[in-house]
């Protein structure tokens, strides 16, 4: 019997697609230019840049951390491309917790707030999610 998981995407505001730097696979880019009906050159292009060595996730500015991955809406807090997401996103985080839903618990029961947002660049004392977004599938939430 599979391990309950001990974290929940829809209250956090997608800290793990904020990561600077989310490997891409040749096979991630030819799932995402299906997905947006373009060229494999094109996808590559578009969505994704090189930074030391490593094919990645471009990247667009966010209120809540510094940037996060240019498929995430930052208003919902949830991926766009959830179906034809890459596979780092699928797979992580790999056991039942997430560290970071982990600290954002404790911090939140430490403020009395469940919507604090600790450690955002943002303001000096931290954030509040944009908006509660019930269904937001992160990348932890994998399909059952
Ligand atoms: S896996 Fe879920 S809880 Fe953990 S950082 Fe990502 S969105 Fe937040
Ligand atoms: S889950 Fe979606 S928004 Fe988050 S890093 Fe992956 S592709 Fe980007």
């Amino acid at each position: 019997m599979a391990t309950p998981r001990r974290y929940d995407c829809t209250k956090c505001p997608g800290y793990c697609c904020s990561y600077e730097l989310i490997d891409v696979t040749d096979r991630d880019i030819a799932r995402l230019a299906r997905h947006h009906g373009v060229g494999r050159a094109d996808a590559k292009r578009r969505f994704t840049k090189l930074d030391s060595g490593r094919r990645v996730l471009r990247h667009h500015l966010d209120h809540v951390y510094r940037s996060t991955c240019v498929f995430f809406d930052q208003e919902s807090r949830r991926c766009t491309v959830y179906e034809a997401r890459p596979q780092v996103c699928r797979t992580f985080p790999s056991g039942p917790r997430c560290g970071y839903f982990d600290f954002l618990r404790f911090e939140r029961a430490q403020q009395g707030d469940d919507e604090f947002v600790p450690g955002s660049p943002r303001t000096a004392r931290g954030a509040r999610m944009a908006k509660r977004a019930p269904q937001r599938p992160g990348p932890g939430a994998q399909e059952a």
